[in-house]
């Protein structure tokens, strides 16, 4: 059975709307899995990273791939595009991270689930709420949008319904 997975998308470099659509058609090519819903693009301001603002989407992937491969999965599209990483936290014009995976919570530095600080980054918890207001948040009790009033200082813009 697939288990629906959910992934963070950021860029803030170069044309961030472009490597955006490029990564969601990598995604829509990813073995075993099924891309089930994108949102709405956002504008957010860095939080902890460098740089220009940041475009922000979430995906929703129906996939039968392990955890860890597809987080590999996501690392080689972030390689397609162009990422580098000259230190901790610097501009980026792709970060992909795996926010959720079903239900499940582990704590392995090389993958945590749900991913350590999805639930406080507005970032993440806008396009959410979009597509799964009525989530279960692995080991939590609120929901996305729930999440989301909690961070409501950081100032974050819907763009555009239909940027795919
Ligand atoms: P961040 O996205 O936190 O700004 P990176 O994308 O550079 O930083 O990720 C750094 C490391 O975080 C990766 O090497 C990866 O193994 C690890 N990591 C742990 N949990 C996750 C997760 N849920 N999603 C993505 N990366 C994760
Ligand atoms: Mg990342």
């Amino acid at each position: 059975m697939p288990v629906r997975a959910w992934v963070g998308l950021g860029a803030n470099l170069g044309d961030a709307r472009a490597t955006l659509r490029a990564a969601l058609r990598s995604l829509e090519a990813v073995p075993h899995s099924r891309l089930a819903g994108v949102s709405s693009l956002w504008r957010s301001a860095p939080v902890d990273a460098r740089g220009p603002d940041f475009l922000n989407a979430v995906a929703a992937l129906d996939t039968t791939l392990a955890p860890l491969e597809l987080l590999r999965r996501l690392q080689a599209i972030e390689l397609e595009h162009g990422r580098e990483r000259p230190y901790r936290n610097a501009p980026r014009t792709l970060d992909l991270d795996l926010l959720l995976y079903g239900g499940l919570c582990q704590d392995d530095p090389v993958l945590t689930l749900p991913h350590p600080r999805a639930h406080e980054r507005a970032f993440v918890l806008a396009p959410l709420s979009e597509l799964a207001p009525a989530l279960c948040w692995p080991g939590r009790q609120e929901t996305p949008p729930q999440l989301l009033q909690m961070v409501r200082d950081q100032p974050i813009v819907r763009l555009n319904g239909d940027w795919r």
